[in-house]
């Protein structure tokens, strides 16, 4: 792999060295010129634990913030094996080819027990990897979901600031992963396979009403008559969904992503969408939503955290587990205690 930013194990202690080398400015300045060694070091910041780290990281997004926001932020979604990575790199290269700057992100919770993350993968998308145009990056492994939303949305601002005018978020498209995604796009494009139920295929009816675009993958494998059928009942399963405020009912299209057959029309599809809701101020709304969302989901966040991190509450919650199991004081008294002494202690 040629990548500048792929590491190798001997390269990682050097990496980690040279990190702590690099100041903001020198930080800020590399990512606007749009290096990507410093940009996924810049991103490591965002997602590492140690608080001065994450105070570097934050200073650096607010000194690229005016540099950010001037891309498309798709979310890309389905259950494992419908395509994703092969429809990613058709769509990917494809983009790519017209002279945008693509970069890759993941949302992948579940990497955090599997040890290695299988969305955003590089391995996966070899492609694309190798493509200079392409930062591909896989989904930070540590934390919860809110952890890992929120280092990906930060990581998107951080990829615009050095010049990637194009976001893919990937998600695996069987839970909550798809929420979060959805909360930090302008566009939502759900991959299904034909012949099989929302059920059979593990997607749950909330992600089908998220999505702005239905496409069913692998129709080479498929006859015109499956490929009709497929698009009839998902057209009709759309329509027991409210319109959406957007004002641009979602589309059910086909595609297949190995032959990249109808790859240019999905494209086309998007960027109509793109420049419609820009016409009508919905882009602007669902990104001045957004963004109040992620206000208040780090206040959350960062109260939960101090709460739970507090040293004496976390000898308190201890005792009052346990009186709360033995049956000595109720829950929801024993939690306005914990939260009394929490006052108190503050
Ligand atoms: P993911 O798990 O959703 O990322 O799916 P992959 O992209 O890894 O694809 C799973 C399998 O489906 C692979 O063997 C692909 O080669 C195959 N595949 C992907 N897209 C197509 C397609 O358009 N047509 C056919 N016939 N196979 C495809």
């Amino acid at each position: 792999m040629k990548s500048s930013d792929s590491i190798n194990r001997s390269g990682a202690g050097r990496l980690k060295e040279r990190q702590s080398e690099l100041s903001v400015d020198q930080f800020v300045e590399g990512i606007l010129d749009g290096d990507r060694t410093v940009l996924s070091r810049a991103i490591t910041l965002i997602e590492s634990t140690r608080p001065e780290h994450r105070e570097q990281a934050q200073e650096i997004i607010d000194r690229t913030l005016s540099e950010t926001g001037d891309s498309i932020r798709i979310a890309i979604t389905g259950v494992p094996g419908v395509g994703k990575s092969t429809f990613i790199e058709a769509l990917g290269n494809y983009i790519i080819d017209q002279g945008r700057k693509l970069t890759v992100l993941a949302i992948d919770p579940s990497s955090v027990r599997s040890k290695g993350s299988i969305l955003g993968d590089k391995t996966r998308m070899e492609s694309l990897a190798n493509n200079p145009d392409a930062y591909i990056r896989p989904s930070p492994t540590a934390g919860s979901l809110g952890g890992v939303a929120r280092k990906t949305r930060e990581a998107i601002l951080l990829c615009e600031a050095a010049g990637y005018d194009t976001i893919f978020i990937e998600t695996v498209g069987v839970g909550q992963s798809e929420t979060a995604a959805h909360s930090m796009v302008d566009f939502f494009l759900l991959l299904m396979l034909a012949g099989a139920g929302d059920e059979l295929q593990g997607i749950k009816r909330g992600i089908v009403e998220m999505a702005d675009m239905i496409a069913i993958n692998k129709i080479d494998a498929l006859d015109k008559q499956q490929v009709e059928k497929a698009v009839g009942e998902y057209r009709r399963a759309l329509q027991l969904y409210p319109e959406p405020d957007s004002g641009w009912g979602p589309k059910v299209t086909t595609c297949s992503a190995r032959e990249e057959t109808n790859i240019d029309e999905i494209w086309n599809q998007i960027c109509d969408y793109i420049e419609h809701t820009r016409e009508n101020g919905y882009f602007a709304e669902r990104r001045n939503r957004q963004a109040r969302h992620w206000m208040y989901e780090t206040i959350d966040q960062e109260l939960k955290s101090r709460f739970y991190n507090h040293p004496e509450i976390k000898k308190h919650l201890r005792r009052m587990e346990q009186k709360v199991q033995e049956g000595e004081i109720s829950s929801t008294r024993a939690a306005r205690q914990i939260l009394q002494r929490y006052r108190q202690d503050d």
